[in-house]
């Protein structure tokens, strides 16, 4: 926890995950208890919580580390982000980013033309239509008259020619529009990034424009008389860079890139470095793919010295920075709490019946072995199997080379049981009693190598797969965390209670869907190296709620997460600034209200002002389908009462 926790999350004495919404010495909450809290109002798990003072708070990190490196490199040109709104639309998110990012002139980079609408109808709302806004993706003419319109309207639209051929869209835009824009080239860089995001950089990359494109443009503007339209450098090399080596490389090309283009006449004034800061997932602080070998001050420093180098060295102005950080920005703003369902009991727990059946194998000790073995064969393929089995048991001695053997046959004669069944020759009782004879066999094995203090066969180690305990979740991998099953993204998964108690039971998850690949299990291995095939968990007490977080889902996972079984939007909790932002340290006390519910207090920190919106998971997203025939938004719906079932009914019988 405190290496993927960063200033937000750690653990109580009391064993309860905090979350500090403001970073270090500011206010904090108990996420368990604000989660008893929110059931107890009515809100049902899983609860998506959305602290938004962690945007603010890692806007200003950025900005605060880019202006430390300014200085440092006494850098005359300035720093302004952007943030990517593909890495999650929410709307309460995006207004956040808008009104932290505020002091720090932050804009926004839209990636389509439904988020350059859906960014003009909030920029337009807000009074900061200035910020700088860029607008990347695929673009057709639309799109372009759309980037012209925003000009009109006063606010900083640079459109990015991600392909040559846009250039030719654009142009006959400006001229039947007759507006002059802003227009960024995002080159394809030759340095590749390695990770799994890789395939964003390099000469093979998706969007881009190659040397000789890049010239041909450059030719093209001039032609038309538009060079000083021609003011940003774009690159983008792919998302989660987890060696700052690669930054390096990066700065280099691009800014060598840059001053060319300056040199040839074009009014360039930016310097787009696109996102790719990474998250330490994993809290190891390595350049593993969950992780990150280095801090935001060595990724701004990098920035900024290679631009200033460059600028120097060629006596160009040095430009404005820009970078596109989605996930360094708003990853750790989300954390989902969901609550376990059951566990898959194994038989072998059950151990009075098991017990029972390896005491009814009798051998007799007046009788040779295989004349006995040979009688039960003739009865039976199962009694044969059974006092095989017995025989093994029997002779389990503390020895570690005798453990393993014993385990090797236990094995053996379990799936000789499996064939004998396949074959009919064994009663679906039988093949039972095969099964708890394994069983019993393996808790043998264990009780004798714990009192002789012998290594176990690798198969019985705790945290090997066949003993691990499958923990039935309230959630969808696929709604909630895509990412995990899609390109094996680890998450940090904590319970949010009871961490004063060791974990006992090494466990997987498995979601709601009917869906085998929907399941978590990879987990971070706290000691770095290979993920772990289970997470130590605590075992269920009875009539008690088990809570889990994911933590660290603040981007892509939202969008990404798809409704496959019809698992719609989750319950949110929305945690603000009772003042908002721009209240600084003296915040004013308020209480904390639950809108939509009955007022609840609200954790021990009753700064933060909690507002919540009920957009429930299946039951209020099939409401609202039949209600809109949408989805409800999120953040709109704050002040909806939760759906009742009779309210879906209702709905339902005036549908039909
Ligand atoms: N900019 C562009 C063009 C992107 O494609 C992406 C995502 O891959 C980003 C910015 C955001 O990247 P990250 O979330 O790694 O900061």
């Amino acid at each position: 926890v405190p290496g993927w926790g960063a200033e937000y999350f750690k653990a109580s004495d009391d064993g309860h995950m905090l979350v500090s919404p403001k970073g270090e010495g500011g206010p904090t909450l108990d996420l368990y208890a604000l989660t008893e809290q929110l059931t107890a109002a009515g809100l049902r798990a899983p609860l998506l919580f959305r602290f938004l003072p962690i945007v603010g708070h890692r806007i200003a990190k950025l900005n605060a580390a880019f202006a430390a490196a300014i200085e440092r490199f006494e850098y005359t040109g300035q720093y302004a982000g952007v943030f990517p709104v593909k890495a999650n639309h929410d709307k309460s998110l995006i207004d956040a980013v808008l009104e932290y990012g505020a002091p720090h002139d932050f804009g926004l980079e839209v990636g389509s033309k439904a988020e350059l609408v859906m960014v003009m109808a909030r920029l337009a709302g807000t009074g900061r239509r200035g910020v700088n806004l860029v607008c990347n993706g695929f673009k057709d003419a639309e799109y372009m008259e759309l980037v012209l319109h925003c000009r009109e309207l006063g606010m900083n639209a640079m459109v990015v020619m991600e392909q040559y051929s846009e250039l030719d869209l654009l142009l006959s835009a400006a001229r039947r529009l007759g507006v002059r824009p802003s227009i960024g080239i995002r080159a394809k860089l030759t340095t590749r990034h390695a990770g799994h995001w890789g395939s964003t950089s390099g000469d093979k990359a998706k969007f881009g424009l190659r040397a000789r494109e890049i010239v041909a443009a450059v030719n093209a503007l001039a032609d038309e008389g538009m060079l000083d339209c021609l003011n940003l450098l774009h690159f983008h090399v792919g998302s989660q860079i987890t060696n700052i080596r690669m930054v390096k490389e990066v700065m280099r090309e691009a800014s060598f890139l840059y001053a060319e283009l300056v040199q040839m006449g074009a009014a360039m004034r930016f310097i787009d470095c696109g996102g790719g800061l990474a998250v330490d997932y994993d809290g190891s602080f390595t350049d593993s793919h969950a992780s990150m070998s280095y801090t935001l001050q060595h990724y701004a420093n990098d920035v900024v010295s290679a631009v200033q180098e460059v600028c120097i060295q060629r006596g160009i102005a040095p430009p404005t920075i820009i970078t596109e950080s989605g996930r360094a920005l708003a990853s750790h703003a989300s954390v989902l709490v969901f609550d376990v369902l059951t566990t898959l009991e194994c038989l072998h727990e059950k151990r009075v019946e098991q017990e029972e059946v390896v005491e009814s194998i009798e051998i007799r000790d007046d009788k040779p072995l295989t004349k006995q073995l040979r009688a039960a064969a003739r009865s039976g393929k199962g009694k044969f199997l059974l006092m095989t089995f017995k025989e093994v048991f029997d002779n389990i001695t503390a020895d570690a080379f005798a453990l393993r053997e014993a385990y090797n046959d236990a094995s053996y004669f379990k799936d000789e049981g499996v064939r004998a069944f396949k074959l009919g020759v064994l009663s679906l009782e039988e093949r039972a009693q095969v099964d708890m004879m394994f069983d019993a066999a393996c808790e043998r094995i264990r009780e004798v190598a714990r009192e002789a203090d012998l290594p176990l066969p690798d198969a019985l180690r705790p945290d090997a797969v066949p003993h691990t305990k499958m923990y039935h979740v309230n959630l969808s991998v696929f709604r909630s965390a895509v990412d995990s099953w899609a390109i094996q993204q680890l998450f940090p998964i904590v319970p949010i209670h009871r961490l004063e108690e060791e974990p006992t039971v090494p466990a997987t998850l498995a979601d709601l869907t009917c869906d085998s690949d929907g399941k978590v299990d990879r987990f971070i291995n706290p000691r770095g190296g290979d993920p772990l095939p289970a997470l130590p968990l605590h075992p269920l007490r009875l009539g008690e709620k088990y809570y889990l977080a994911v933590f660290l889902t603040g981007v892509y996972q939202e969008v990404m997460g798809s409704i496959h079984n019809m698992f719609g939007s989750l319950n949110t909790v929305v945690v603000r600034e009772a003042g908002g932002s721009q209240a600084g340290a003296g915040l004013s006390v308020e209480p904390a209200v639950v809108q939509g519910c009955a007022p609840a207090p609200v954790g021990e920190a009753p700064q933060l002002h909690l507002m919540t919106d009920d957009a429930s998971s299946a039951s209020s997203a099939s409401l609202a389908a039949l209600e809109g025939g949408m989805e409800a938004d999120s953040a709109d719906t704050a002040s909806h009462a939760p759906a009742s079932s009779a309210a879906i009914a209702a709905a339902a019988a005036a549908a039909a």
